[in-house]
């Protein structure tokens, strides 16, 4: 099997009340593990099965007749990759390279912020914001749909999930505020700074 399902690194209710339980147990349990089961039965008898999966994304990217692997795989890679970013008592202002590193590239934390938040709630649909490391310097992208800056040669630092399985449960229509809570709560910047270093 090329994809596994992690577990969590924080219990299903450590996220309240930004995050519910409810809404990890269907979005991970269910939304992810889906991605990841429909990935590996699409990956059968391909010659991919045991490629890193970083690899089959930039192997597959672009190419139309393989765009369910792309759309499952790049899923389940953007699943695993948005609970490493998100930690309970997280948020606000980050500390070390990255709270510089912001400042220089981006201004301040609070235009970074903003940026974000607008990334999240301008992406029309489904997707995801990212903050990554482009060129050296970071910057604020959003994807749509299964996309991801791994398929574009952009580091991701960090992402917030922006399909309505994400927050849907806890927070109906209201995307902004969905967003806003993670920013303020729940980025782990120990794990943004580690992807910098
Ligand atoms: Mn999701």
């Amino acid at each position: 099997m090329a994809l596994t399902l992690p577990d969590l690194p924080y219990a299903k209710n450590a996220l309240e009340p930004h995050i519910s339980a409810k809404t990890l147990e269907f979005h991970h349990g269910k939304h992810h593990k889906a991605y990841v089961d429909n990935a590996n039965k699409l990956l059968e008898g391909t010659g991919l099965e045991k490629e890193d999966t970083e690899k089959i994304i930039k192997e597959v990217a672009g190419d139309a007749s393989r765009i369910g692997i792309f759309n499952n795989v790049a899923q389940a890679w953007n699943h695993s990759f948005f609970w490493t970013c998100l930690k309970p008592g997280g948020g606000g202002r980050p500390t070390g390279q990255v709270a510089k590193k912001i400042e220089v590239d981006l201004g301040s934390y609070e235009k970074f912020a903003e940026s974000l938040k607008n990334a999240g709630i301008t992406q029309f649909g489904s997707g995801w914001a990212w903050l990554v490391l482009k060129e050296g310097k970071l910057e604020v992208m959003k994807t749509a749909n299964a996309d991801t800056p791994i398929a574009h040669g952009i580091k991701p630092l960090l992402t917030i999930d922006v399909w309505e399985h994400a927050y849907y449960l806890d927070y109906q229509n209201r995307r902004p505020d969905f967003l806003q809570a993670v920013i303020d709560n729940l980025i782990d910047w120990d794990f943004v700074n580690s992807r910098l270093a």
